[in-house]
This record gives C-alpha cells, sequence and structure tokens, in this order.
C-alpha cells in the first residue's frame, strides 16, 4: 500500500557495537517504511554523553551499509544532542500548563513515606508549586484516570492502570530532558507515524503516549519487537553471545544471508519459503503478523543459511567476495604467494564446502604455503604404522613416474593402485597423502587439489613428510 506519509525511524544510542537486535529494528522501520513508499529517518541517541563515543556511530553507520541500508536509504543521520533546545523548552512547556512540576524529595525520603519500595514515586510535590533549583527534578503528573491503552501492532492492546504508573522525572534541575521525553519531543519534531522498536521499551511507551498527548500530538502507530533469546531462552547478551554485527561481517556472513535470517525471526513470509530476498519480502510483510513471543536467535540456523547462500552465488562473485579474507592481514602465507588464477581454479571446489567466507583460508592454505602447517592430531590419525610409510613411499614412486598424466583422474587411479598393493580401500590410503599434502585429514578433494598443485610440489611435501615419519 503506497502512503508516502508514513515516516518510521531508526534510533539506537552510539554506545557500544551494533547488536543483532539493533539490526532487527532496523530492517522491521526501513521494510515499513519501504512497502508504503515512505520514509525511514536515522537519529543517533547520543544524549548519554558518559557513554556515547562518535567511533560508536561510525560502526552504526557502517553497519548499516553493510546490510544495504546506506545513506540513500534513510533521512538524516540527525544527532539527538543537536536537539536539546527543544527538548528543554518541551519541559518547560508542559511545566507552564500544569502538566509537570517540581519535585526536590531523595530518593530516600520517597521510600521513608512508603511501606512498599515498589510503588515508587508518591506525588508528595504535586501541589508544593516549587520553582526550578539544583537537585530539583521535573516529574510528569499522571493524570487521572486511565487506563492508558497502548495498541501495539505486534503485541495488540497492551492497558497500563494509572496506579502503576508513577510521576516520573522528564527533565533534571539544569533542565536537561531525560532520554523518556527527548525521545517523544523528536518523534513528535520529525513528524514520525511509527515508532517500531524492542520489546524492552514496552514499558516507556505507556508514559510516552501520555507525554504524545501532553504535548498536544496524537500518539504514534507503536509495534515493539520481541526480544530475542539464545538456545537456552535467555535474552541475547553481549557477555554470553555472540551478538555484534561486526564479528558476524569480519567472520564472513553475507549481509543478504544475515537479513534475510533476521527477517524470519518471529516472522514467516508464507508458503514454507524461508530463502528470500529482501525485495520479495517487502510487500509481504506486516507488522501484525509478527509473533510477540520471544525469537529464538539460532546461530547454527544462521550458518546453515549462509552456506546456502554462499552456494548460490555466481563462481565469480564467490571469487570476488572471498577477496578480503585472501589479501588482508593475518593470512597465512606471503601476500605475494598468493596466486589468484590458481584461488580461481579451487573456488568452485571450495564454494560448495565453506559455511561463512573466512573458512576459505584453512581450505586454500595449502596451496600458497611453501609447506603444510601440520596439525599434529590429524598427523597422528593419517600416520598411522603398517600405513603411512608404506603409503607415502607407493605414492611417491607412481607420482615420480613421467609416465602418468598429472591429472585428478588419472592421480586418484594410481593412489588406488598403490592403496589395493597394502591391502587398503582408498579411503584409507588417501589420509597420508591428503596430511603430507595440505597438512590436515579434511579439506578440499584431494585429487583436484593435487593437479593444483602441481607434481613436482607434490613430491617435495610427500617425501618432506616421510623424511618426517623416519626421523
Ligand atoms: N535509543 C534507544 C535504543 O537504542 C531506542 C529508543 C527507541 O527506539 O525509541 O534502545
Amino acid at each position: 500500500m503506497t502512503d508516502t506519509s508514513i515516516r518510521t525511524r531508526f534510533a539506537p544510542s552510539p554506545t557500544g557495537m551494533f547488536h543483532v537486535g539493533n539490526a532487527r529494528s532496523l530492517l522491521l522501520n526501513w521494510v515499513v517504511a519501504r512497502q508504503s513508499g515512505g520514509t525511514m529517518v536515522l537519529r543517533i541517541e547520543d544524549t548519554d554523553a558518559a557513554r556515547s563515543r562518535p567511533e560508536w556511530t561510525e560502526g552504526i553507520l557502517a553497519a548499516m551499509a553493510w546490510l544495504g541500508v546506506d545513506s540513500t536509504q534513510y533521512e538524516g543521520p540527525y544527532s539527538q544532542t543537536d536537539a536539546a533546545d527543544k527538548h528543554t523548552e518541551a519541559a518547560q512547556g508542559l511545566r507552564k500548563e500544569g502538566l509537570a512540576y517540581y519535585c526536590d524529595c531523595t530518593r530516600d525520603q520517597v521510600q521513608a513515606r512508603r511501606d512498599n519500595p515498589n510503588l515508587g514515586y508518591d506525588g508528595f510535590c504535586r501541589d508544593r508549586v516549587l520553582d526550578a533549583g539544583p537537585g530539583r527534578a521535573l516529574r510528569f503528573r499522571i493524570p487521572e484516570g486511565g487506563p492508558t491503552v497502548v495498541e501495539d501492532q505486534i503485541r495488540g492492546r497492551v492497558e497500563f492502570p494509572h496506579d502503576a504508573l508513577e510521576d516520573f522525572v522528564i527533565a533534571r534541575g539544569d533542565g536537561t530532558a531525560l532520554f523518556v521525553l527527548a525521545n517523544v519531543v523528536d518523534d513528535v519534531q520529525m513528524g514520525i507515524t511509527h515508532v517500531i522498536r524492542g520489546e524492552e521499551h514496552l514499558s516507556n511507551t505507556p508514559k510516552q503516549q501520555l507525554l504524545w498527548e501532553a504535548l498536544g500530538h496524537i500518539p504514534p502507530v507503536w509495534a515493539h519487537a520481541p526480544v530475542l533469546v539464545n538456545d537456552k531462552r535467555q535474552k541475547l547478551s553481549k557477555r554470553r553471545d555472540k551478538v555484534a554485527m561486526e564479528s558476524y561481517q569480519a567472520e564472513g556472513y553475507l549481509p543478504e544471508a544475515m537479513v534475510n535470517y533476521l527477517m524470519l525471526l518471529g516472522w514467516a513470509p508464507g508458503e514454507d519459503r524461508e530463502i528470500m530476498p529482501i525485495e520479495e519480502m517487502i510487500p509481504l510483510f506486516h507488522l501484525v503478523d509478527v509473533n510477540s513471543s520471544p525469537a529464538f536467535f539460532d546461530e547454527k540456523k544462521l550458518r546453515a543459511f549462509n552456506g546456502d547462500y554462499i552456494r548460490a552465488l555466481e563462481v565469480d562473485e564467490f571469487v570476488k567476495r572471498c577477496a578480503p579474507y585472501l589479501g588482508g592481514e593475518g593470512v597465512p602465507w606471503r601476500i605475494e604467494d598468493f596466486d589468484a588464477d590458481v584461488f580461481a581454479q579451487i573456488a568452485p571446489l571450495a564454494q560448495s564446502r565453506v559455511a561463512v567466507l573466512s573458512e576459505i583460508v584453512p581450505n586454500v592454505d595449502f596451496l600458497f604455503l611453501d609447506a603444510p602447517v601440520f596439525d599434529e592430531k590429524s598427523w597422528a590419525k593419517a600416520m598411522k604404522p603398517g600405513v603411512g610409510v608404506e603409503i607415502l613411499t607407493a605414492a611417491i614412486a607412481s607420482y615420480s613416474d613421467e609416465a602418468l598424466s598429472w591429472d585428478a583422474e588419472s592421480l586418484k587411479g594410481a593412489l588406488e593402485q598403490a592403496g589395493a598393493a597394502q591391502g587398503l580401500k582408498l579411503g584409507k590410503a588417501q589420509a597420508p597423502v591428503r596430511v603430507a599434502v595440505t597438512g590436515r585429514t579434511v579439506g578440499l578433494p584431494l585429487f583436484e587439489s593435487l593437479e593444483l598443485l602441481g607434481r613436482e610440489r607434490t613430491l617435495t611435501r610427500l617425501k618432506a613428510a616421510l623424511n618426517r615419519l623416519s626421523s
């Protein structure tokens, strides 16, 4: 449905890494704006000066762009601190209208007056008509009556009785606004029609809805997306779980796989389809179809998903996407020893075997290193007495024979024969050769690997392994 007046907003705080929960909120806001021809606004909520840092803002913008939401896709970025005067003005306006009042109670005084500390502030200063001053907080007067009813697109009707809402603080004694107010003032000023965010903000929502009304505006459409949980049904936490978009990017998740997976948290496009490009999802998505129960962020499933996406790439594209992992810092080979042509030849074999792009490195390192790096466990397993020396010796003999054509098919046939002579099936006979050449027991198809490595380098490695075994 086209409705260009729809304005959503993504309002992250630049206080840490870009969390998967942020990414999910971002996508919901972006999809809702896109499907209606409306606009998504990006607002950086940087009013917490102690915790906000410019590099986190950079990280937000970079992670967004990685996910495909670059600066052409949103209005902004705006900085919340730039609107500080507006926040103060709104707070003073509410006070002038008698909708907010100053309070000088300390926490201890409030506690002393209440037998049940959970009840919160008791409204003691409501009619004391205090002036502004140091240590005095401006509180919003919860109106008589109630309940406040939040009509949430995802959770349905949520009622908040007014006796459970205290007169909450909207500004400090020095005039600066608190988050709960600043967030609303910005939304009002920016003409936001849909507030779509994580469930953790639901408890703010009745207060914010009352603020919208007190400021003389019709509240927006609300939607609170379910919390994300790990395999133990615990809320995802940065201390316990891998939540930073940056880590997923570094490991070699494809952004389109990540976007697809994030959209499936609490929602499905129907007809049992899961793999679907975002452009196809946009017209199918409806906030009201999102499930309100906690959504399992299943890293294993995401990984499998990513593997599917990798396999679906054109080989050339796969090669291109691997480039940062092959030429960057930290590769185990000398940069000048990397050979793009050789990689292009092995790429189709590797493509079907990696679930994340960074796994490409241990799969192809044997091609670009002078000698393989032996994994000692693999070595012990493959080079058992009665197998290692015998197979390596036989392989060296038949692979040295210039009459043997150096192609995967012939190499396989020759090793099959050598193995049979020792009473070994090909699977068993391959292991010592594979470890000698690549350093590991698992990897890409062996004979194609040998073909690419070439006769001379293969023989050098087989001989070196035999030496290592006999010494
Ligand atoms: N800055 C808030 C956060 O990052 C978002 C608040 C909102 O979306 O209303 O959690």
